[in-house]
This record gives structure tokens, C-alpha cells and sequence, in this order.
């Protein structure tokens, strides 16, 4: 008979205890940041409809036109969701949460999925925290998504950090853009690389975000989208970058900073770590005042960021931060013999009732066997418990650090354990 070793798939991967309570320790963060801004959780499904995505992230996009998991089922189109707006700008829709009144502040945790080519901070299964505030236009609530987003880093001790800040204006303000793009890259099109090339028709303000070597000393040339804006849009940006100075978040302004959908307008940011190499974003967001109308809502404005957790943990890693340590139980059970073993076993709820963290040795192994595996999950004591144990109603307690035992009653051992 042939065995299969079965694998995750590339560029998915399984996050095991040692290394998920770092995971744990991020997300209480986040929701406690959340808590402080008072932004509310949404979860959405996983598989959304392809038509929302494509029509929602926008079908020139590298994530629509190339990287979607996708499937059929009878007329049914799914698809795995590869951002968390556009699933938000849906059910802000769906649910009339503009009933609701005043502007939604949402925030997510979860999985979302791309198929990139996987390679150090990107991956197929990634995973994102990210904020939306929907029916809000000034430029506070941009600058509140900013601090909310910078907060969390800040929090973390991830302090290394570029916050890359632009506008790209209002759609029309972009054609024109556009245009002056094209005609200033039109001449150079022999020497962009073939992707950039590419855009040229298409999306020309995505060679902006191009990172082939030989495009760079083009694109600084380049016209800038700045000298494009119309006054309200001008007005608006110096605001964001008066409150962030009021607010004392640092910033560059980077006019290459580009988003290139449609639906984005105004704002623009990017959080970058100098520990993450090529893929250098933590995060990134921006004011989306047309999406809401792009999925079928009405005219509504929005802002929100997006941030990479896998990212932010090889940030950690880099920096040697650690948000939590995996911790051992207080009490392990060492038992010697079934009746030993059941007395443990009712013994446990009553510890745990007053918060103590217990657990025992499940197959009956040598008590040798059952010290080692108390050391080796790092438990504070043991108690050991055998047969002149019971009849005494005596047992020895082993502080696991210190190597001292002592002979306590079974009634003892929740005060003992919980004063120490
Ligand atoms: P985006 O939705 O593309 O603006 O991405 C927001 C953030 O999510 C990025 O800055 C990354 O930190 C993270 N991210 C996006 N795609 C991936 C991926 N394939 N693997 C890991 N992280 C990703």
C-alpha cells in the first residue's frame, strides 16, 4: 500500500502552536486598538461573487486580471476574496447600513487569498487586518484611518516605519494625468521594461509603482500628479497633512504613491519597513469615494487601509520583538495508577473554576515519563498523586522552577498554586 504525504499548498501555510500566540497577542491588539477608536468588527465570507471583485477592485488590476482562485458551481461564480473593501463596500450595501445612520466604522481580521508568485511576504493564503470608515468625507477621517492603522505599529514597538502619503485626486483630475503620461512615456516606451510597456494604454499611472530597474531613472522624470489636482482636491491634501503634523504621525509625501483603480480618490498612503526587502509594505490605503457606487449603493464616501499580518510578523522578527511567549500550565497531574488518574480528573474543573490553568498525562506513562512532559510544557508545579497519596489525602507539590517540594492536602492546592 502506497502512503501520501499530503502538503499545504504552495504558498499557503499552517500557523502552529509556538507561533500562533505571537498571532493571538497581535490580534488582541488590534481589537483593543479598535475598541479605543471605536471601530466595530465585521466578518464577511470568504467566497464572495466573482462579478463583486472584478467589478469592485477593477478588471485592469494585476489581483482581477491575473490572481483570483475562482470556481463554478451550477450558475453560481465564486471567488476566493483577495481584499477585504470591496466584500465591505458589499454588505455596507446589502445590509443598508447607511440606515444606520452617521458614518460605519468597521474593522476585519481574516484570510484572503491571491495567486501570487509566493516568495519571502507574500503568499497565497495571506492574511490582513484592516479598517473602513463609510459616509465620511472630510479629511479627519482619513487622518483617524492613519492614526488607527500607524497606532497598532506603534503599539507593537515597530517603529522603523515610512508612512508615504499622496493624493491622486478626483477622477478627472486623473484623465488628465493619464494623458500626460502617456504622451511623456510614449517616446521612452523602447526603453520601459515589458510590463510597464504593457501599461502604457491601459493604466499608464501603474508604471509608477513599477520596480524593474530599468524603469526607475524614466519614471523620475515623469510628470507628478500634484501639479494636476483641482483646488478642492489640493485643499483637502494640505488638510490631511496639516492634522498629521498636528497629530505628530511623521510622513513623506511620495507623488509616485499611485493607486491605480478607479474608484480611488483623493488620499493615498503606504506604511513600509526598511526589515522586509523587496516587498516593503506593511500596509497601505486610502479614500475611495466612488466604490459604494460601483457596487450599487449610492453615492457614499469611504476610507480605509489594509495591513499585511505575516508582514508585520517578520517585521517583529527582524526587530526581535516578541508579543507573547507560549506559557506552560500551573498545575500538570502526575498520576500513578487509574483511581490516581480519575482523582485528577475530577479534581481539574473545580482549579480551573478559579482560573488555573491544569492538565495531566492522558495514557498512563511511567511517572518519569509524566515528570518530563511536566518540564517539558514548562508547567509551574506538579502534583503527584498516587495510591498512599489518596488514602492520606496528602500529595507532593513541586514547584517545577525552584526543585522544592512540599506535602499539601487536596484542599490546599488552589491557594498554594494561586498565592505563588
Ligand atoms: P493591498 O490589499 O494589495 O493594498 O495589500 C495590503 C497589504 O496586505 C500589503 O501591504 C501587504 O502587507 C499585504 N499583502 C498583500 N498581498 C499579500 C500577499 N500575497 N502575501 C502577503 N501579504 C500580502
Amino acid at each position: 500500500m502506497s502512503k501520501t504525504a499530503y502538503t499545504t499548498h504552495h504558498g499557503m501555510t499552517d500557523l502552529l502552536p509556538g507561533e500562533i500566540e505571537q498571532w493571538q497577542a497581535l490580534e488582541a491588539i488590534i481589537h483593543e486598538t479598535a475598541r479605543l477608536f471605536h471601530f466595530q468588527e465585521i466578518r464577511t465570507p470568504v467566497l464572495e461573487q466573482t462579478e463583486l471583485i472584478a467589478r469592485g477592485v477593477g478588471q485592469l488590476t494585476d489581483i482581477v486580471s491575473k490572481e483570483m482562485f475562482t470556481f463554478d458551481r451550477g450558475e453560481d461564480h465564486y471567488v476566493l476574496r483577495p481584499e477585504g473593501t470591496a466584500p465591505v463596500a458589499r454588505a455596507y450595501v446589502q445590509h443598508h447600513l447607511a440606515q444606520r445612520g452617521g458614518t460605519q466604522r468597521l474593522y476585519y481580521i481574516g484570510p484572503f487569498f491571491r495567486a501570487e508568485r509566493p516568495q519571502k511576504g507574500r503568499q497565497r493564503q495571506f492574511h490582513q487586518f484592516g479598517a473602513e470608515l463609510v459616509g465620511a468625507r472630510g479629511s479627519i477621517a482619513d487622518v483617524e484611518i492613519i492614526a488607527f492603522m500607524t497606532r497598532i505599529y506603534r503599539q507593537i514597538g515597530i517603529t522603523n516605519t515610512t508612512l508615504k502619503l499622496n493624493s491622486v485626486g478626483e477622477p478627472e483630475s486623473r484623465e488628465a494625468y493619464r494623458k500626460a503620461l502617456r504622451d511623456y512615456f510614449k517616446p521612452l516606451a523602447g526603453q520601459l521594461s515589458e510590463v510597464s510597456r504593457n501599461r502604457l494604454d491601459t493604466n499608464p499611472m501603474r508604471i509608477l509603482d513599477s520596480k524593474e530597474e530599468q524603469d526607475q531613472p524614466l519614471k523620475a522624470g515623469a510628470p507628478v500628479i500634484t501639479d494636476f489636482l483641482s483646488a478642492a482636491s489640493r485643499k483637502h491634501f494640505e488638510s490631511v497633512r496639516d492634522l498629521l503634523d498636528k497629530l505628530r504621525i511623521p510622513y513623506d509625501v511620495d507623488p509616485f504613491l499611485v493607486r491605480g483603480l478607479d474608484y480611488y480618490t483623493e488620499t493615498a498612503f503606504e506604511l513600509t519597513s526598511p526589515d522586509l526587502g523587496s516587498q516593503d509594505a506593511l500596509g497601505g490605503g486610502g479614500r475611495y469615494d466612488l466604490l459604494i457606487e460601483e457596487v450599487g449603493g449610492p453615492p457614499t464616501p469611504a476610507v480605509g487601509f489594509a495591513c499585511g499580518i505575516e508582514r508585520l510578523m517578520i517585521a517583529c522578527e527582524a526587530l526581535g520583538l516578541k508579543l507573547a511567549d507560549p506559557s506552560g500550565p500551573d498545575i500538570y497531574f502526575v498520576t500513578r495508577g487509574e483511581e490516581a488518574a480519575r482523582w485528577a480528573l475530577e479534581k481539574m474543573p473545580d482549579l480551573r473554576n478559579s482560573g488555573l490553568v491544569c492538565t495531566m498525562d492522558y495514557s498512563g506513562r511511567s511517572l518519569k515519563a509524566q515528570m518530563k512532559d511536566a518540564n517539558r510544557q514548562q508547567a509551574r508545579f506538579a502534583v503527584i498523586i498516587g495510591e498512599q497519596e489518596l488514602n492520606d489525602n496528602m500529595f507532593t507539590l513541586r514547584d517545577m522552577e525552584k526543585s522544592e517540594e512540599s506535602l499539601i492536602s487536596g484542599s490546599e492546592i488552589t491557594e498554594r498554586v494561586l498565592s505563588s
